[in-house]
């Protein structure tokens, strides 16, 4: 996979093969104009299959997502056709407005001003807890 195609733009490389999609919906990349590609179960040396999103645009992308979906993946900033920054992905201690609470009694179901916040409460086990109520994310 070759990202010379892209002059201006964003690469996110060695994501977890099936996380692509994931990683695609949470960004919110279905609503950008540029063009995006999403490519599944790319042959990695490394990794056996990996997914690559290519993002035909110098936007900002969400890092805590990354991090949040799979904080194996690199992110690639691509400036007049040459690779000028790879940014290290680390998992958030804290995620707001990306996932929602899923548990029908928790307080951000009824209020629906309440921003959705999530804290890391286990870095080893990748575990995100509603800060209202505790509920695990999944
Ligand atoms: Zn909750």
């Amino acid at each position: 996979m070759k990202i010379d195609s892209i002059q201006n733009g964003v690469v996110i490389d060695h994501i977890t093969a099936g996380c692509g999609m994931r990683l695609y919906d949470l960004l919110g990349l279905d609503d950008l104009d540029c063009s995006v590609a999403l490519i599944k179960n790319v042959a990695s040396k490394k990794m056996g299959r990996k997914d690559i999103i290519k993002i035909d645009a110098a936007i900002p992308v969400n890092l805590d997502i990354i991090g949040y979906v799979d904080p194996g993946a690199t992110v690639n900033i691509i400036r007049g056709g040459e690779l000028t920054e790879k940014r290290a992905i680390d998992m958030p201690e804290c995620l707001t407005n990306v996932i929602k609470c899923k548990n029908p009694r928790c307080i951000t179901s009824c209020e629906q001003e309440l921003s959705h916040v999530f804290k890391l409460t286990d870095r080893e086990n990748k575990v995100y807890r509603c800060i209202y109520c505790e509920t695990k994310a999944n």
